[in-house]
């Protein structure tokens, strides 16, 4: 079964159109005019392929194959064709492209799949409106009803306003919930966004699971003072009291493992002012990880370290979500169908999330890396090579093989 890669690469092409300007990459924000031409365009190829479509009561777009049971189970191939504003043309949009190349070999060479194939576009992974994952969650049941109407921003649309935009009622979503057990599993195939796969010169990267997130917010008092009249001696500088932290935090995650990151992305200090000590300061700590373990012991080191040294700090948890683990035998069929292909491939980690983990703890999932040159992603400098993206598309497809060829009676 073999994937025709120059209509494969020159669908991505055409889509990379959809929302595209001159130096400034593409912006598709979920359900925007762009957005809606590139759902547009989607439908058109997913039908010219002989695909079954609708668009879900969560707006997803959905192209199904029908296997050789209509009634049976369905694998799903899913990404995503909303950007971030000034985004790549590969971030979602690959996965969506390689999913559809999938289906339309499957559909010409007339093969009957021992389940239904549906390779859909979720809405608003990108969170334009809120939390991101939207569609996604909302087919797994775990997307509340009032993100629907939250914003992220003052005069930003919240979806239920963007539904009505485009002519859909947002009332409707839980008519978007799929029964997990009458899936057969979830598939995504993605740029890597960042470095690691480049760097190593492997072509494939088998993500292993989605690493965790814990976030927290440190504030930390001292006394705002003339700058000048103030001596050394006797000041309380909130900046100078939270900064050996700035140095420890990245010490202690890269003591604790390889695979961890500890970011402190944002810095703030009250009053602000060249003349002025600095009376307040607030920052941010990010932990990413695999292991949760590993998360919750930096922690609880920072937590000691403040209690110990900064005793005017608090420090808030603003959420602490942890990792998933893919499924293992999916994973296994990915590497042989590396091997089928004949290219390089090796386990990773994701350190971004995707829709992939609204059904991680419902389902088998899977997920197919390909690099990111230098790294880059959400950005208009996005890219990677038309042999890379080939290449992960043929795994796609000798994935889909495997699984198919596994589970045929
Ligand atoms: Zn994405």
């Amino acid at each position: 079964m073999k994937i025709d890669a120059k209509r494969f690469l020159a669908d991505l092409e055409e889509l990379g159109k959809i929302g595209y300007h001159e130096g400034q990459g593409v912006t598709r924000l979920a359900l925007d005019d762009a957005d809606m031409r590139a759902r547009e365009w989607l439908l058109d190829k997913m039908e010219e392929a002989g695909l079954k479509t609708r668009v879900d009561a969560a707006g997803n777009v959905i192209g199904r194959l029908e296997g050789r049971d209509p009634e049976g189970k369905t694998l799903i191939i899913g990404s995503h064709l909303d950007t971030v504003p000034q985004g790549g043309k590969y971030d979602g949009a690959l996965g969506i492209v390689a999913g559809l190349e999938c289906a339309r070999t499957l559909a010409e060479s007339g093969t009957a799949l021992p389940w239904n194939l549906e390779v859909i576009d979720f809405t608003d992974e990108e969170g334009h409106h809120f939390a991101g994952t939207f569609g996604s969650r909302a087919m797994m049941g775990t997307a509340a009803r009032e993100e629907l109407y939250g914003s992220k921003a003052e005069g930003a649309p919240s979806l239920a306003d963007s539904f009505e935009r485009v002519g859909w009622d947002p009332d409707n979503i839980d008519e978007a919930r799929r029964d997990p057990s009458t899936l057969r599993g979830y598939l995504e195939m993605h740029v890597e966004q960042g470095g690691t796969l480049e760097r190593r010169g492997i072509d494939i990267g088998v993500v292993t699971g989605i690493v965790g997130i814990y976030r927290y917010v440190i504030e930390v008092e001292g006394h705002a003072n003339h700058a000048g009249t103030t001596p050394m001696a006797v000041r309380k500088d909130a900046l100078v009291a939270a900064s050996p932290v700035f140095g420890l935090l990245p010490e202690w995650a890269r003591a604790r493992s390889d695979e961890m990151v500890a970011t402190i992305g944002d810095v703030a200090i009250k009053p602000g002012a060249m003349n002025i000590i600095p009376g307040h300061c607030r920052f941010t700590v990010e932990l990413r990880s695999l292991v949760a373990e590993d998360m919750a012991r930096v922690r609880d080191r920072l937590d000691d370290w403040l209690d110990e040294n900064v005793p005017d700090s608090v420090m808030r948890t603003v959420y602490e979500k942890d990792g998933v683990f893919l499924d293992e035998e999916l994973m296994s069929h990915i590497h042989h169908a590396v091997e089928d292909v004949g290219v390089k491939g090796t386990s990773m980690p994701s350190g971004a999330g995707h829709d992939a983990q609204s059904f991680t703890p419902f389902l088998p999932t899977a997920m197919i890396f390909v690099p990111s040159h230098r790294g880059i992603s959400h950005s208009p400098e996005e890219y990677t090579a038309p042999e890379q993206l080939v290449a992960g598309a043929r795994v796609m497809m000798h994935t889909i093989k495997r699984i198919a060829d596994a589970d045929a009676p």
